[in-house]
């Protein structure tokens, strides 16, 4: 970080154009761009997020000055988180009239959204990878009553290593301890219904940290099953479906799935945020146990004999599994295809392929209409997007 005291009303772009040059877009949002860029003295990669604050036909002043307050909130938690593993490391920042230049570690890999597409599903290893990182993350912002109000794949980015950071702290406070926040905000399929009570009724009592476990419960079953939990084609019947806390495990992904990975999900999805687990208890579930390796291991009589029952009861299951498995005939393959996961794995990958671009990030999400898996399907899904258009509040 270049600066510590308060930001100047105008430092001007020409310091980060002297210092930098912009290059390829990376990602957008709303009011922003992310290019990557170079230090031209070091030749070191960067990515910076430039927010336009220049009044437009499209933007009122009010609108402006708001973009304005968000990103001078922005920087100030991105200082106070700085230094954390996993979350993007703010290098540098300039601020002008018209723009803010916020500089950030490159991620070259990109999003976990796109991981994703390109995967289609997770395994139970490898989301636990992500999200033992995840939670962690949330647990140290929750620790500081920090509420970053908009997880989702789209703001998590992946080192070289394949290690996740935490990104776009637009949305992110820190309040009270014993504050309760009434805004509406966030990203439809990750809103907690606790949020959406706010929007429906003034008298509301508000929400707290554990918004953010709600969206890590809707990241983890997405990671696993593909498909987001909640996903309607209109959004308010998905808006429903996420005050009733009503999704399932039913799709065909779940069948290979363990009951320990269910559990902690159905856990973190609980509608009564008081009931729901905080990001404590997530890490400490035993999904997060499992094949945790032990450095010096004694011999042990005891642990002996248990492997070796183990190891018996696993040769019997995987026989029995043999014996009972129905040969795949080219009956079968031509009848329901879908229902032999190989070639399951392979139909979604392809659908991926093809449809990919149609999988849209921010709004609303529309992955889940590439598993229905018919393209009536989603040209469906996409002339509901175009016939309801997302309510300003989103
Ligand atoms: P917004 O608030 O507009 O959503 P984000 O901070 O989420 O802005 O950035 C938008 C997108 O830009 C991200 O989803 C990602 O694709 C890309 N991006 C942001 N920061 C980086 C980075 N440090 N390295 C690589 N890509 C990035
Ligand atoms: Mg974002």
């Amino acid at each position: 970080m270049t600066k510590d005291e308060e930001i100047p009303d105008c430092v001007g772009a020409h310091e980060f154009y002297d210092k930098y040059e912009t290059k390829e877009i990376l990602g957008r949002g709303v009011s922003s761009v992310v290019r990557r860029c170079i230090d031209k003295r070091t030749s070191q990669e960067y990515a910076v997020k430039i927010i336009d604050i220049t009044p437009s036909d499209k933007t009122t002043p009010e609108e402006i000055e708001e973009i304005r307050e968000a990103t001078v909130k922005e920087i100030d938690i991105l200082k106070k988180v700085c230094g954390k593993d996993n979350i993007i490391q703010l290098k540098d920042y300039y601020v002008s009239n018209a723009f803010f230049f916020l500089v950030f570690d490159l991620m070259k890999k990109g999003e976990l959204f796109d991981y994703l597409t390109e995967k289609v599903t997770l395994s139970e290893k490898e989301t636990r990878k992500i999200m033992r990182a995840l939670l962690e993350v949330v647990q140290f912002l929750h620790n500081q009553n920090i509420v970053h109000r908009d997880l989702k794949p789209e703001n998590i980015l992946l080192d070289d290593d394949m290690n996740i950071k935490l990104t776009d702290f637009g949305f992110a406070v820190q309040i009270e301890p014993s504050q309760n926040l009434k805004e509406v905000c966030g990203t439809p399929g990750y809103l907690a219904p606790e949020i959406i009570g706010c929007s429906m009724d003034p008298g509301h009592a508000g929400y707290q940290t554990a918004v953010d476990i709600w969206s890590s419960g809707v990241i983890m079953y997405t990671l696993l099953a593909g498909s987001p939990p909640f996903w309607h084609r209109k959004q308010m019947l998905m808006l429903r479906m996420i005050l009733a806390g009503s999704y399932d495990f039913s799709s065909p992904e779940w069948d290979d799935r363990s009951d320990t990975v269910k559990d902690l999900i159905s856990r973190m999805l609980v509608v009564d945020p008081k009931q729901r687990f905080t990001a404590m208890d997530a890490l400490n579930h035993s999904f997060f146990s499992q094949y945790v390796v032990h450095e010096v291991r004694q011999f042990s009589p005891y642990r002996r004999f248990k492997v070796i029952c183990m190891t018996v009861l696993a040769t019997m299951r995987i026989y029995c599994n043999y014996r009972r498995a129905k040969p795949v005939t080219k009956e079968v393959i031509k009848s329901d295809p879908y229902s032999i996961k190989p070639l399951r794995k392979l139909i979604d990958a392809c659908a991926f392929k093809i449809y990919g671009h149609w999988v849209k990030k921010g709004q609303t999400q529309n992955r889940a209409a590439l598993f229905e898996n018919t393209p009536k399907a989603i040209l469906l899904s996409i002339a509901a997007e175009a016939d309801e258009p997302i309510h300003q509040i989103w």
